[in-house]
C-alpha cells in the first residue's frame, strides 16, 4: 500500500475517536483540492497490509478507538489492498467511513471482487468528486454535491446523531515532527501554508 500518515485521535471527521488513515495517489486532480501533495504515489510511504494493520493494532492495545476515517488520496485506487486491510480494521471497529472520488452507483456497477468486497465492509461511504463551487460548509462533506450514504444500518442512529449535533465543521491540528497537519473540512479557497500538510474533504 501507499499510506501518506496515519491520525489518532481524529474527532472531526467522524463521531468519537477514530483513526484516520491518508491513502497517496488520486488521478482525480479536482479543482480545489487542498491535498494535491498526496496525488502522487511516493516509494517511500510503501507499508503492506499486515505492517499496516500492526501499527493500528499497536494504537488500539491502549487507546479505544471507535472507528476509522480513510481519505486520501482516493483509497479505492488501492483497492485490492484496501479489500485486504478492511476486514482487520472490522475486528477493532466495524465503523469504517470512507471518502471516494467515485460514486456509490459508479462502485456497484464494477464487477470488481476487491471493491464489493470494499463496499460490504464500509459503514459510511461519503462519495463524489470535490467541487469547489459547491463547499458550502455542508457537515463532513467537502462539496454538497457529495453524499453521506450510510450503508451499514446498524451505525444509522449514530451517524444521524452525530450530524444534527454538529454546527459547523471543525478542524484539528496535529503537530508532527514534519510539521503541522490540518485535518478536518476546511472552507472554499484554503491554502495551506507549507506546514500546514493536512486534509480537508475527500
Ligand atoms: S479532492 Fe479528493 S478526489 Fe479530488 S483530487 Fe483531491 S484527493 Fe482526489
Amino acid at each position: 500500500m501507499n499510506i501518506a500518515r496515519i491520525l489518532y485521535p481524529i474527532r472531526v471527521l467522524g463521531p468519537g475517536n477514530r483513526v484516520g488513515v491518508w491513502f497517496c495517489g488520486c488521478s482525480r486532480h479536482c479543482s480545489g483540492c487542498s491535498n494535491p501533495e498526496l496525488w502522487p504515489q511516493d516509494p517511500k510511504n510503501e507499508i503492506t497490509v499486515s505492517r499496516l494493520f500492526s501499527l493500528i493494532r499497536q494504537i488500539s492495545i491502549s487507546n479505544p478507538i471507535d472507528g476509522f476515517t480513510l481519505s486520501g488520496g482516493e483509497p479505492l485506487e488501492q483497492s485490492n489492498a484496501l479489500s485486504e486491510l478492511l476486514p482487520f480494521l472490522a475486528q477493532i471497529s466495524p465503523d469504517i467511513l470512507i471518502y471516494t472520488g467515485f460514486t456509490l452507483d459508479e462502485l456497484r456497477k464494477k464487477q470488481n471482487k476487491a471493491i464489493q468486497n470494499i463496499l460490504s465492509h464500509t459503514a459510511v461511504l461519503i462519495d463524489g468528486s470535490y467541487d469547489e463551487a459547491r463547499n458550502d460548509g455542508c457537515i463532513l462533506r467537502g462539496s454538497s454535491n457529495q453524499t453521506i450514504h450510510i450503508l451499514n444500518p446498524y451505525y444509522r442512529a449514530r451517524y444521524q446523531q452525530y450530524l444534527s449535533e454538529q454546527n459547523r465543521n471543525q478542524i484539528q491540528n496535529f503537530t508532527t515532527p514534519s510539521g503541522i497537519i490540518s485535518v478536518g473540512i476546511h472552507h472554499r479557497g484554503f491554502s495551506k501554508p507549507e506546514s500546514r500538510k493536512g486534509k480537508n474533504h475527500e
